[in-house]
This record gives structure tokens, C-alpha cells and sequence, in this order.
């Protein structure tokens, strides 16, 4: 069994409810535990495997909550930080037309810190990178940077998500792109909404994103393409492991929670880097993770709405 090692942020997601309009509008917002790579770390636990989670919250009521969370979870907590900054908060407003307001107070997720203590861990380890933070501004910029290489240097396997999020690079993809680069390099696997793989490579197509992504280095491409499943690149073979038909009311953390099952299927063989060189032998963990993807759009929220291993056992 290898442990799943997530890093990058837990936040505060304040969600406007009872009103559509912008966050100015607002009255209500409902508080959610949020950030993606957390979101992945209650996924495996819930799947029943083991998780640990690195990131950084306030000393405050909502770090409080947030730790509690995931302790609640299962999710090995011993390397949060705990920064004097307040926790990061998020609020979102949709709009009746769908469209999204979005405010982002950065805070405590950025000031988290190399701890030297979490190094020996990443022997045999899966180590996820699935911030959508870390490449902003901060001390977790670099914390992140050195956990890759020191990931690399433990040959953890290594696995990326970028999680691009638009509201948070409006006017510097660039520099978003350039930050990725390294981190698909060093990869095993690295999963790609479609505007992600688009937007990194460059390219226009499925295949063509994809091979440009294996020239840079990673061996499992998935590129998640909601209810149509997900097409998946592997050692020259690329195919669509389509999704099971489900009537999706959110599909909050549908992403997190499909890394979060591969990670889950990987992470319970003795020898992962046999099971990354035959799409054969991948696609079933593939179908799986995108049962677990498509479980979660069944209901609302992130975490609460990430499936355990029962859930997956019978059609959904
Ligand atoms: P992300 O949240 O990263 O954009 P997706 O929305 O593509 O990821 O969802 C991840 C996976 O979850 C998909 O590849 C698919 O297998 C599954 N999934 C998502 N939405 C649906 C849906 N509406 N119906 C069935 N499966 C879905």
C-alpha cells in the first residue's frame, strides 16, 4: 500500500445561496470546506486508502473547522501549518444566466512552509500536486518547487492536476504555463480538464495535447471531459474510457474526486509503474475513477458529496 500525499490548499469556500446575482447582491453564503488537493485526500480516505494532507490554514475559528474536517475524515492532518495570516476564503455568486462572481481573499494557503520532516514519507509514496494556488504569489510557491524535486528525488510516483482557475489568472496565463511546465515534466500522471490541456500545450486536439504533454515527460495523460468520460494517453495507445450516465445536479470537486479514486486504485498495488505502461490494464481503474467522478455530480457540495467505496460497488 503507498500513502497519498497531497499538498496545496484548504480554504473556506463562502457560496452565496437562496439568490442568484454577484457577491456585492448577496446575503447568505453557506461555508464549505474547499481547495482541490484536500478535496483529493478525503477521496482516497473515503475510498480506503490513506491520506495525508500538507497545507496551511489561520489560527483561527475557520483553520479550526477546516483541520477538524478533515480530521473527521480520516486524512493523516500532522502536517498542517498553522500561519498567523487569516485562512484563505473564497466567496462565489452565480448569476440566474449561470455566470460566475468570484472574490478570493488569499490568505493562511499561501504561508505554508518546507517541512524537512515530511521528506521520508515520500519513499514509496504517491504525491499529489493538485494546487490551484501555488503558483500564485507566496512562500507555497516554492514550498511546492521543492517538494517536486524532492518527490522526484525519493521517486515518489508523482502526480499533477493544475487546476487552472480563470478568475485567478485573468490577465497572466503565461506565467501559469510556464509554472505548470516543470510540473508535467516531472510527472507519472497528470489529469487535465479539456481547457487545461488546450490552454498548456497549446494544441487543439485530444491526441495532439496529449503527445505533446508525453514529449515533455509524463507517462499517463487523462484528460477528463465531464459526462463524456475521459480520454485517456498512454505509452503510445490513447483511447475514451467513457463515463456512466447519471443526471448531475453539481459538478463541484467531479475531478477531485476522479484523481482522487486513481490515486486510490494505484495506490494498492505493490508495483504502479507496471500497471503505466498498459492501457489495458489501466482502463479499469480509468472506468472506476470516473464512477467516482460522476457519483460526486449526483449531489451538491465538494467533500460531502465524494463517494466512499460502497457507493461504487453496485450501478449507479
Ligand atoms: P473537472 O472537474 O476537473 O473539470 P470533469 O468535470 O471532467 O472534471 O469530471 C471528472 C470525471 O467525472 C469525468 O472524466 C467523468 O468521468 C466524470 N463526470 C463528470 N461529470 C459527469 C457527468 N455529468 N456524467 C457522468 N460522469 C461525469
Amino acid at each position: 500500500m503507498h500513502k497519498v500525499i497531497c499538498i496545496g490548499e484548504l480554504l473556506i469556500d463562502f457560496v452565496a445561496e437562496h439568490h442568484s446575482g454577484t457577491i456585492q447582491e448577496a446575503i447568505h453564503f453557506v461555508k464549505k470546506a474547499g481547495g482541490a488537493p484536500a478535496n483529493v485526500a478525503c477521496a482516497v480516505q473515503r475510498l480506503g486508502q490513506s491520506a495525508l494532507f500538507a497545507g496551511a490554514v489561520g489560527g483561527d475559528p475557520f483553520g479550526d473547522f477546516l483541520a477538524k474536517m478533515l480530521t473527521s475524515e480520516g486524512v493523516d492532518t500532522s502536517f498542517i501549518q498553522r500561519s498567523d495570516q487569516f485562512t484563505t476564503l473564497a466567496f462565489v455568486a452565480l448569476s440566474e444566466q449561470g455566470e460566475r462572481d468570484f472574490y478570493f481573499s488569499r490568505g493562511a494557503d499561501a504561508a505554508l512552509t518546507a517541512d524537512t520532516n515530511l521528506l521520508p514519507l515520500f519513499d514509496k509514496a504517491m504525491v499529489h500536486f493538485g494546487s490551484a494556488t501555488a503558483f500564485l504569489e507566496g512562500p507555497l510557491n516554492e514550498t511546492y518547487r521543492h517538494y517536486l524535486g524532492a518527490a522526484k528525488e525519493k521517486a515518489a510516483l508523482i502526480s499533477f492536476d493544475p487546476n487552472f482557475r480563470v478568475d485567478l489568472w485573468k490577465s497572466n496565463k503565461e506565467s501559469f504555463i510556464r509554472q505548470s511546465l516543470p510540473f508535467i515534466s516531472a510527472s507519472d500522471l497528470c489529469k487535465f480538464s479539456e481547457e487545461e490541456a488546450f490552454l498548456l500545450s497549446g494544441k487543439d486536439t485530444h491526441k495532439e495535447a496529449a503527445n505533446h504533454f508525453h514529449q515533455l515527460g509524463t507517462k499517463l495523460v487523462c484528460i477528463t471531459l465531464g459526462y463524456q468520460g475521459t480520454f485517456v494517453s498512454l505509452n503510445g495507445e490513447q483511447t475514451l474510457v467513457e463515463s456512466v450516465k447519471v443526471t448531475a445536479i453539481d459538478t463541484t470537486a467531479a475531478g477531485d474526486a476522479f484523481i482522487g479514486a486513481l490515486l486510490s486504485q494505484l495506490a494498492q498495488h505493490a508495483r504502479v509503474n507496471d500497471l503505466l505502461q498498459s492501457l489495458k490494464r489501466l482502463s479499469p481503474l480509468v472506468a472506476f475513477a470516473n464512477k467516482a467522478g460522476a457519483f460526486t455530480t449526483q449531489s451538491y457540495g465538494a467533500i460531502e458529496a465524494l463517494p466512499y467505496a460502497k457507493d461504487l460497488e453496485s450501478p449507479l
